[in-house]
């Protein structure tokens, strides 16, 4: 390596002298020490998290990537958000760009970048409307983390929901518009928060940041320790004045009504107020040992207070035709709180999002050209218990890198076949066999997981868990304690192991039942339809349901996300993909501390190796023989100012040679193939000079 690369490191990693986890991560970490936080794999920019403030997102470095291709400058996220935007502005096509990492490598900074970036070098001309849209889009990051982010061991603000946002542009390509869509809200964080973490934002920017007059109209108390929602976890305050008035503000942007800004924070009190009511069982009867709690609730989510203490205490249920009404005990009236705390929340998310969705379009503008969309989504996850909701994200996990493997293996190699180039197959492990494993019709997990719920009498975790063990025993990628009983790292009995493509984990089966029937009692969604509050009632429009009718089983949680990830990924698939992987140097959020051990585990659960292997096999640049003869005959006497001995391909060819990267690159049957970056870096430096 020459002195400045050892400084350095290479900046693609596909430069590398030998291609070798060492390397890969010697390379990472002297880039990281010199803070350079970007790094490419060909066109995947590798990003690490600096942890301090980084002067590389002003202006300057606004116009030194806009417009340029990628191997132009230094790596950068601009450049890879400008070649998205290239792709829809020059080539007309959709793009998207999918970033990922674990929890707080810095995907939800990435994707603010980008906008920001986005937003920094459209609509020259400074049309209003269009200058309103981009405010949109940024504002709505405030409203989505202060509903959708907490504060976990990992990440203070730590976003507890996918996120995918298309960005709408129109013929000029000139954001007009924007669509977010929100995946699986961690929404047992409401009820419950483990040592060190807290709730949503919310609470405690309502708490803290509002007015005293506001607070007593929501007859709450500046005091988290108060509410039994808020006092479970931290008692670490952040910045929760400064972000109450940013949320206040993004409502304004958004042009969010004051009624409906009520409403959203009049739920967010109900839902403290509703954490506090507590039940006794006397004499057979059971009791609400808080009165206060449950009619503050019930005032604030206009409902009736006798309504509210009914659907609390006890259930209709209607048998062939009859209804009746049963008393709770207080376990099951324990669990109808909490779910009902946790669906309305849910609710109260996925409505203040189509909401923004509604605020983020041109009025009058119906059409837009092409989109990029932004994927924040979480990583893989690895905790010391796993639960469902771990195994519907590392599901999500599989079904993204099988989409990867479907965009950038297999479309490499087949363009490869089609062009007549010259190919060693690189070996990579399709996961596809673990997706099937879980969203496979009667056999996968998702289906036995159903299956389990829908049985009529008394269906327990266990009972879940044989089943499984009994339909899967034969799969590789499958293993519990009673199939292989020696096996030291399942412990437990109620513990099975799936092999993801990024390694083994082991999930706790216990809760995976109750988790994926996901049960809302009928009469809350009765309780809530009928509030005056229009905006709330709206929120619940399967309330209006008839007691006696038969209610049709709502889909579980599992099929709902196994269904919300089709859709994803048949979204993606459609779009010109670019790379984010986001990696964090180190547990303890230093700037200076590089963790070998934690970066290592990370490149190889985003595949980084595997992603430089094919790289390396493979070529850098390709571009048809029309195309590039258009963009560098000015640098060749043979060609300029025309080529007029032969096809364009013979044109390629004179020139390649007379430049003399002919050993650099292949010729196939339309395109050029070029294998190296400095070939690339070479032919624009000599077009530049002209
Ligand atoms: P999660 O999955 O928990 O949502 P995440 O990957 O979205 O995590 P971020 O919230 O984006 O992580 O980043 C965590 C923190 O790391 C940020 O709050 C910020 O302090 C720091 N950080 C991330 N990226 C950058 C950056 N480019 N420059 C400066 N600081 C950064
Ligand atoms: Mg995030």
């Amino acid at each position: 390596m020459a002195m400045k690369e050892k400084e350095v490191g290479v900046e693609d990693f596909v430069l590398l002298d030998e291609v070798t986890l060492e390397n890969f991560l010697e390379n990472i970490k002297v880039r990281f020490d010199s803070r350079k936080i970007y790094t490419y794999i060909g066109e995947v920019c590798v990003s690490m998290n600096p942890y301090r403030q980084m002067n590389i997102y002003g202006p300057d470095n606004v116009n030194k990537y806009k417009g340029r291709e990628l191997f132009e400058n230094t790596p950068h996220i601009f450049a890879i958000a400008d070649a998205a935007y290239r792709a829809i502005k020059q080539r007309h096509r959709d793009t998207c760009i999918m970033i990922s990492g674990e929890s707080g490598a810095g995907k939800t900074e990435a994707s603010k970048i980008i906008m920001k970036y986005i937003a920094a070098i459209t609509n020259a001309g400074g049309q209003n409307e269009i200058e309103r849209v981009k405010n949109v889009l940024i504002q709505s990051n405030a409203i989505l983390e202060t509903f959708g982010n907490a504060k976990t061991s990992r990440n203070d603000n730590s976003s507890r929901f996918g996120k995918y946002m298309d960005i709408e542009f129109d013929y000029k390509s000139d954001p007009v518009g924007g669509v977010i869509t929100n995946y699986l809200l961690e929404k047992s964080r409401v009820i419950q928060q483990q040592p060190g973490e807290r709730n949503f934002h919310c609470f405690y920017q309502l708490l803290r940041g509002s007015s005293d007059s506001d607070l007593k109209q929501f007859y709450l108390n500046r005091d988290p320790s108060q509410y039994f929602y808020t006092n479970q976890g931290s008692k670490e305050t952040l910045s929760e004045q400064n972000d109450y008035k940013a949320t206040t503000n993004a409502f304004k942007a958004l042009g969010f009504t004051n009624d409906e800004v009520s409403t959203i924070w009049k739920i967010i009190a109900a839902i403290l107020h509703l954490g506090n009511i507590s039940f006794k069982s006397e004499e057979d009867n059971i009791v609400i040992s808080n009165q206060a709690s449950l009619q503050y609730a019930a005032k604030l989510l206009l409902v009736t207070e006798s309504d509210m203490r009914n659907s609390v205490t006890q259930r209709v249920i209607a048998a062939r035709g009859d209804v009746m009404m049963k008393f709770h005990d207080v376990t099951q009236a324990e669990f109808g709180r909490d779910a009902l705390a946790k669906a309305i929340y849910d609710r109260l998310f996925t409505w203040i999002i189509s909401r923004i969705n509604k605020s983020i379009v041109v009025p009058g503008q119906k059409r837009y050209n092409n989109v990029i969309g932004v994927l924040d989504i979480y990583g893989f996850e690895i905790f010391d218990v796993n639960s469902f909701e771990q195994f519907c994200i590392n599901y999500c996990n599989e079904k993204l890198q099988q989409l990867f493997i479907e965009l950038v293996l297999k479309q490499e190699q087949e363009e490869y076949n089609r062009e007549g180039i010259e190919w060693t197959n690189i070996d990579y492990f399709n996961n596809q066999i673990i997706c099937e494993l879980v969203e496979q019709p009667h056999k996968g997990i998702i289906s036995i997981m159903d299956e389990a719920c829908l049985t009529v009498g008394k269906v327990t975790d266990q009972t879940l868990l044989d089943a499984m063990d009994t339909k899967l025993a034969n799969h590789p990628h499958y293993t519990s304690r009673q199939l292989k009983p020696m096996d030291k790292e399942l412990k437990h009995r109620e513990n099975f192991r799936i092999t993801h493509y990024a390694g083994d984990v082991v999930y706790k089966i216990t809760g995976f039942i109750e988790k994926n029937r996901d049960t809302l009692y009928q009469d809350f969604k009765r309780l809530l339809y009928h509030s005056k509050d229009k905006n709330l009632s709206d929120m619940w429009p399967e309330g209006a349901q008839d007691i006696a009718a038969t209610t049709k089983r709502p889909l579980t949680a599992g099929t709902l996300f196994q269904k919300s990830m089709i859709d994803l990924v048949a979204t993606l698939l459609k779009k010109e993909p670019f790379y984010v992987r986001c990696i964090k140097p180190n547990d303890t959020k230093s700037p200076t501390i590089f963790d070998d051990e934690r970066v290592e585990h990370q490149v190889r659960y985003l595949g980084l190796l595997e992603n430089v292997r094919v790289r390396r096999a493979g070529f850098v640049h390709r571009q048809r023989y029309d195309k590039f003869l258009l963009r560098y005959k000015m640098i060749s006497q043979y060609t300029w100012p025309n080529f007029k001995a032969g096809s364009d391909k013979d044109g390629v060819k004179v020139l390649v040679k007379e430049k003399g990267f002919a050993n650099d690159v292949k010729f196939g049957k339309t395109k050029i193939f070029i294998r190296s970056p400095q070939t690339l870096f070479a032919l624009e430096k000599a077009r530049n000079e002209m």
